[in-house]
């Protein structure tokens, strides 16, 4: 008896320059679906789903907001509680060695485990967790373009989107070891330095065996670091208790004012220097003693009002 043909589907990726799908494919290349209107399978084959969080993952680095925006896509919900638990996993499966990774495939797997909630958990609308917390954003291709013309004015052309990450990486490090402002000349001279970074870096990472290249490299580093006055390392030096309670003492000065710091509560200052004692004591009790005409010398300033002091007995 011949074997009855596997029923095929259309996939939603046939058109699309990025998935360059063939379209018609079996249904075994498609998930099960729960949804209530696209039919038992998903719209999207296996392959295309792949590609779609492959691309997320590459725009926003980040899984979950990569697998957020592929559920969002293939409309199955997101379910955060299912999303940690999973993330939990492939952390201590990296460190014991129980190998897990979390992809939109192992999500969905995961996900159709709960079959008991199939009703609730067919599409994206059943997502609990908010694209607030999915803090990604996938750049439109005139911002990239426009981020792309920005780093290469300023670095040259470089080979990869990577190189001038590093680069940027790089000069904003660098850039915490000026207080002012810098003048275009060291600017300039700041970027050379990143540039001779990056390819320090390279010279290494493709196991360079050219010493004379890495030393005239390295040596051009640590130029262009005196040049800049930031191969002073002792300067970076962890301060010493001592100093780290002084420089504290001074930045609360900076950041407060005296009644704040002294002051017991809002208004209230306090007789730091004794002067309102002075005056109580030596002006203000011999004044009331002499209209009061009391010789014992001992008003209570608390409660004038107990004496008369208007002197009409
Ligand atoms: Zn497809």
């Amino acid at each position: 008896m011949a074997k009855k043909a596997e029923a095929t589907k259309l996939c939603r990726g046939i058109n699309s320059p990025l998935l360059k799908c063939s379209g018609i494919k079996q249904e075994s290349d498609f998930y099960n679906s729960w949804s209530k209107f696209e039919g038992d399978k998903t719209c999207y084959c296996k392959e295309c789903c792949k590609k779609i969080y492959d691309y997320y993952l590459d725009e926003t680095r980040n899984i979950k907001s990569a697998l957020y925006y592929t559920c969002a896509k293939v409309d199955v919900p997101f379910i955060k509680e299912l999303y940690e638990n999973l993330n939990a996993k492939s952390i201590e499966g990296a460190k014991d060695g129980r190998k897990f990774t979390l992809n939109f495939n192992t999500y969905f797997n995961e996900l159709h485990k709960k079959s008991t909630q199939k009703e609730i958990l067919g599409s994206f609308d059943a997502t609990d967790c908010d694209i607030n917390e999915v803090d990604a954003t996938i750049k439109t291709t005139e911002i990239k373009k426009k981020e792309l013309d920005d780093f290469k004015s300023k670095w040259g052309n470089q080979d990869s989107i990577d190189d001038y990450e590093f680069l940027e990486r790089t000069y904003n490090r660098y850039m915490t070891n000026f207080d002012d402002e810098l003048s275009p000349q060291q600017q300039d001279t700041l970027c050379d330095l990143c540039r001779d970074r990056l390819l320090l870096r390279k010279l290494s990472e493709n196991g360079c065996q050219e010493n004379d290249m890495i030393t005239k490299v390295q040596n051009r580093v640590n130029n262009l670091m005196k040049t800049l006055k930031i191969d002073n390392f002792e300067g970076n030096q962890k301060k010493t208790l001592s100093e780290q309670s002084f420089v504290e003492k001074i930045k609360m000065m900076e950041e407060t004012k005296p009644i704040e710091l002294y002051a017991k509560s809002g208004n209230d200052y306090i007789d730091y220097t004794k002067r309102k004692k002075y005056y109580t004591d030596l002006v203000l009790r011999p004044l009331c003693n002499t209209l009061a005409g009391h010789k014992d010398f001992n008003i209570d300033m608390s409660d004038l009002e107990q004496y008369n002091l208007k002197g009409d007995r």
